[in-house]
């Protein structure tokens, strides 16, 4: 079992998050510039409009998702269940599940976690996390969610388990870099911000997985 936590480091690594927008953004522009032009030379071509609107919006998404992520992130802390916090969550997930043949469970708990934290922003880390999940099955298959807590520690601790492609030692050692994806659509902007939006509530994170069996990410948060 690997632990890793936050490095801070990563977090204000400026330079190189520029240099990978900059990445980023020059495919989507290299297109647009190349259609363009074969759009001046070929009136009727409107079918490319389609491709370069959809390459604006990836640009429009990744800016986005860079200039939140750039901020250091406010937290509003409201006292909140986390039981309910996570049981809205699943719900709000179902219809996307089924979609992809996706059962999510949440394990029975007789803990009851009061917690002070961001609502809104740990249900954001919470969807990230399961819409990985998803993403780690494209055949279908379970997610699990348990919620446990360590009193000794004043800690509440989030599993969410999948049974998809796993990861690598080497792929797990890139997560929260950001534009780290090995999705043709992904953004690679989701965990950076997760663990950013973690770090804010003196939490910790971890991965455990195994290639081609699964992953658990594992959330610890302070209770109060
Ligand atoms: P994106 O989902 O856009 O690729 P993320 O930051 O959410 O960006 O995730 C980065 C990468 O981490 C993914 O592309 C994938 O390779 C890996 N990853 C994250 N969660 C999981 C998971 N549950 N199972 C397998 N791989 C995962
Ligand atoms: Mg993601």
């Amino acid at each position: 079992l690997q632990q890793k936590l936050i490095e801070s480091e990563k977090l204000s690594a400026i330079g190189k998050l520029g240099a990978g927008l900059a990445h980023e953004i020059r495919n989507p522009l290299t297109s647009i510039i190349g259609l363009t032009h074969l759009m001046k030379e070929n009136n009727h071509k409107k079918e490319y409009l389609d491709i370069i609107i959809a390459e604006l919006e990836r640009m429009e998404n990744l800016v986005n998702q860079f200039v939140s992520y750039g901020k250091p992130s406010s937290i509003e802390r409201v006292h909140c269940n986390l039981n309910d916090l996570i049981a809205d969550t699943v719900e709000l997930m179902n219809s996307n599940a089924s979609l992809h043949n996706v059962d999510i469970y949440i394990e029975p708990t007789n803990i009851n976690a009061k917690i002070y934290i961001d609502e809104s922003k740990i249900k954001q880390i919470l969807i990230n996390f399961i819409k990985n999940a998803f993403e780690a099955m494209p055949k279908g298959g379970d997610v699990c969610i348990q919620l446990e807590s360590d009193y000794k520690k004043e800690e509440v601790h989030i599993s969410i388990k999948d049974e998809g492609l796993g990861m690598t030692k080497e792929q797990v050692n890139n997560l929260g870099t950001p534009f780290f994806t090995t999705k043709e659509n992904g953004l690679g902007m989701g965990l950076p911000i997760c663990f950013d939006i973690i770090q804010a509530h003196e939490g910790k994170i971890n991965f455990h997985s195994e290639k081609g069996k699964g992953t658990e990410v594992h959330i610890i948060l302070p209770l109060n």
